[in-house]
């Protein structure tokens, strides 16, 4: 399994970070796609995939701290995207579930970075929360030309169909353990290329929600839901999911037994 998001440099994996990585490839984890959503996290996020190949980066300024960071940023995120490892740009998008930055400035942001995946050729990965609709009228006017991933995804159908005709895939998580009916449904009718798995670690932990933070090796609670669902084997589940999430972000990854 590939793990398209997860903040493995956040603070909270600073005393167990080696054991984190050592189960999430005893659960079947082979790749990691890291989300440095701030100029303050890119940094260590890049030292992070230095030291373990298996790591991809992505990144972006997230909405909410869209008012903190100056627009002139990027320039410095246009340079540091054509590192060999940075597979996407994000997470940007729009979040007005609350208040973290005028909506103005995460448009900004959000217009800026879908310009330059556009020029560097790489797809997006879009975090919009209550927001939605304003998301996807920005995106279809601007039309990302590499794709991108709505992540963590839990909308129904409709939104299912408008990410398709956007060429786009759905980030699939925890929240699909959580028994949202209309998510629910959106996974049963989805096209099953648009599927890719993710966690958002340290946050969204798949029931049952014990641990209290979340890591990638708790995917495998994410497979079998979706199993459940699209009435698949973990096999074909993992097999289908991979493939889409190496196809979406292009991932130099060698067949099973080489890499990491
Ligand atoms: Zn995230």
């Amino acid at each position: 399994m590939i793990d398209t998001h997860c903040h493995l440099t956040d603070r909270r994996f600073d005393e167990d970070r080696e054991r984190v990585l050592d189960r999430a490839r005893h659960a079947g984890v082979t790749h990691f796609i890291e989300i440095a959503y701030a100029p303050g996290i890119l940094p260590r996020a890049q030292a992070f995939a230095a030291e373990h190949p298996a790591v991809f980066l992505c990144p972006g300024v997230h909405p909410s701290e869209s008012a903190k960071v100056p627009l002139s940023w990027i320039e410095t995120l246009r340079a540091e995207a054509r590192h060999p490892r940075v597979v996407a740009l994000g997470e940007t998008g729009l979040d007005f579930y609350r208040d973290y930055a005028p909506r103005a400035d995460q448009e900004r942001w959000f217009r800026a970075q879908l310009g330059l995946a556009d020029e560097l050729g790489l797809p997006v990965v879009i975090h919009q929360r209550s927001a939605l609709a304003e998301t996807f009228a920005i995106l279809e006017e601007l039309r990302p030309q590499a794709g991108g991933v709505l992540h963590c995804f839990d909308d129904g159908p409709e939104a299912v169909e408008r990410a398709r005709a956007l060429g786009f895939r759905l980030g699939i998580g925890g929240c699909l353990t959580y028994g949202h009916g209309p998510l629910e449904e959106a996974v049963k009718v989805a096209p099953a290329g648009m599927l890719v798995l993710e966690t958002d670690s340290p946050w969204l932990e798949p029931e049952p929600r014990s641990l209290r933070r979340n890591e990638p090796g708790l995917l495998t609670r994410v497979l079998l839901r979706l199993c459940e669902l699209r009435g698949w084997t973990p096999e074909e589940a993992d097999r289908i999911t991979t493939a889409n999430a190496k196809d979406l972000f292009r991932l130099p990854i060698v067949p099973a037994g080489g890499g990491s």
